[in-house]
């Protein structure tokens, strides 16, 4: 099968595979050499999708199932911009357009941009500063032959699918990482998984719906579902996060009339690093999540920002530390599968984004999915986003493909699992010189950015004298904050808060502080449980 167009986004076949073994999976060795076969578009607002970048490995695989039946009546409806749609002819030689409402770049005021990035392996602000390498953007870097991408494209409107550029560096990225078990898999940019939440809400739900969550998660991912009239049934969780039994026991046991609503078929969950509770499914977890939601055919949004932030086991601090992945190869090995890589059927939507790996100022991300999943996505944002930012765009592309290609990109996720890791494990020693064991009790976490603290509220002398969780939280909150540290209270986390909770639990984020303010921190906290619960 060779790489077909997708629906409604017209795109010329490129792709010459003569005299060339054809790499499966795609591997950074043969990156460049396939990436040589494929051809950028590069004019103004120029149409890309990811079959353009896929290699031929990826079509000897089945395609993914239709999901017709779970669109919602908006995605239904929505149909290609027109305006959009006609870029199309902007490629045409000799064509002098007087049809779309483009700027002329001679008004863009800007004649270059430069940036400073760090040079792989030298990532630290003081190496960035004496060894750093300073790209430049020009107006017309393409026309003169100096870059595929210039101020020139990324300043004017783009695609929604986001730039040909980008979207090439996503897809190999794709590949290369994850490999997805069926062919017609494609990406979109979109301005951060934020966005593509939203998105994916009003592309699968009703106002009504159920979708199925963690039973604490993100809390913005409920925030942006409850103005759309969507609910959250929780669903339990361990220290690796999603209970599959408990998945299972609530879809099989769905009561529509009691719940007011039919049965889920949406699940969101935060593979690894779970935000808030820093739990990471391990690869068995996620077969048996993903069996469950075969057997109720539930399509499943993985939202993964932490997914590289997936780090070396804990030691203690007198214990010896891991060292770090001594190649690309072994780091990528280590990484825990993703759903979208066991994803035979097509039914995983992933959410991905440059927040937590590169800058949450970028506002830059991307999804994976179906063909037809992703063509919906991109219908809705050609008439609400648009594209995200073009500048953006460029500095990402100057950073990860012109500086540092796949390969500098990975060492700087390397370098980002062993800042994290010593980050992590600082918290974590801390929590062990100074928090009383006797209320408090915690897992160290293998991925992202927080620690989850729980604490057995049913000592506290309060509770005993028959005080309210919830009161009991909000002391333990009060008593941390007089005493300067702040950490999040585990009930603002809370899928569902009509269920009555017995933990009680307090997240903390060591993603932000330096070390010894880290440790600081947790002393503190330490003091406010001690004073709380009256411990010496
Ligand atoms: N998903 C989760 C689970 C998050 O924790 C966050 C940020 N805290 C986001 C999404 C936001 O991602 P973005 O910046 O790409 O919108």
């Amino acid at each position: 099968m060779s790489p077909p167009a997708a629906v409604d986004i017209e795109v010329t076949g490129v792709t010459d595979t003569s005299s060339m073994v054809i790499p499966d999976p795609l591997t950074l060795d043969d990156v460049k050499a396939w990436r040589a076969k494929t051809k950028m578009p590069t004019g103004v607002a120029a149409m890309a999708n990811s079959d353009m970048f896929k290699s031929p490995a990826c079509y000897n695989k089945p395609s993914a199932k239709r999901w017709d039946h779970i669109l919602s009546a908006e995605a239904k409806a929505r149909k290609s911009s027109t305006l959009k749609a006609a870029a199309k002819y902007l490629k045409q030689p000799g064509m002098i357009s007087l049809g779309g409402g483009l700027p002329s770049s001679e008004y863009f005021p800007f004649d270059h941009i430069d940036i400073k990035v760090p040079e792989p392996p030298r990532f630290s602000e003081d190496e960035m500063r004496k060894y750093g390498k300073v790209a430049r953007a020009g107006r017309h870097d393409i026309r003169d032959g100096t870059s595929e991408y210039d101020l020139e494209i990324a300043l004017n409107y783009g695609q929604a699918t986001g730039s040909g550029q980008m979207l090439r560096f996503v897809t190999e990225h794709t590949e290369i990482v994850h490999n997805p078990p069926y062919s017609d898999w494609q990406c979109c940019l979109t301005p951060g998984s934020t966005a593509s939440w939203d998105a994916t809400l009003r592309i699968f739900c009703e106002r009504g719906d159920y979708i199925i969550t963690e039973e604490y998660t993100f809390s913005t991912a409920l925030e942006t579902a409850h103005p759309l009239g969507i609910r959250a049934a929780a669903v339990k969780m361990d220290e690796q996060g999603l209970l599959p039994e408990s998945l299972d026991d609530v879809l099989t046991n769905w009561d529509e009339k009691a719940r007011g609503a039919r049965k889920p078929y949406l699940l969101y969950t935060v593979p690894s690093g779970q935000n808030p509770t820093g739990a990471t499914q391990s690869i068995e977890r996620r077969r048996e999540v993903y069996k469950v939601a075969q057997k109720h055919d539930l399509y499943i949004v993985e939202d993964e920002p932490y997914y590289f932030l997936q780090m070396q086991p804990y030691t203690r601090a007198d214990g010896p530390s891991v060292p770090a992945p001594s190649n690309h190869k072994e780091f990528l090995k280590a990484l825990i599968p993703s759903f979208l890589s066991i994803d035979v059927d097509g039914r995983v939507l992933r959410l991905d984004s440059f927040s937590k790996v590169v800058s949450p100022g970028s506002r830059v991300a991307w999804i994976v999915a179906s063909e037809q999943i992703v063509e919906r996505f991109t219908r809705h944002f050609e008439c609400s986003t648009q594209n995200p930012s073009g500048i953006s765009q460029l500095i990402l592309f100057k950073l990860l493909d012109e500086q540092w290609g796949h390969s500098g990109y990975l060492d700087w996720l390397i370098n980002l699992r062993m800042q994290y890791t010593n980050r992590r494990n600082t918290i974590v020693q801390a929590c062990e010189k100074y928090l009383p064991t006797e209320v408090a009790s915690w897992t160290p976490p293998t991925a992202g950015m927080f620690h989850w603290i729980q604490v057995d509220w049913k000592k506290h002398p309060k509770a005993i004298a028959g005080e309210s969780h919830d009161a009991i939280e909000e002391a333990i909150f009060n008593a941390a904050t007089e005493r300067n540290v702040l950490v999040s209270r585990g009930s603002w986390f809370k899928a569902d808060s009509t269920v009555d909770e017995d933990g009680m639990f307090f997240r903390a984020t060591f993603a932000a502080a330096p070390a010894d303010k880290i440790t600081e921190a947790i002393k503190r906290f330490g003091e406010a449980l001690r004073a709380e619960f009256r411990l010496c």
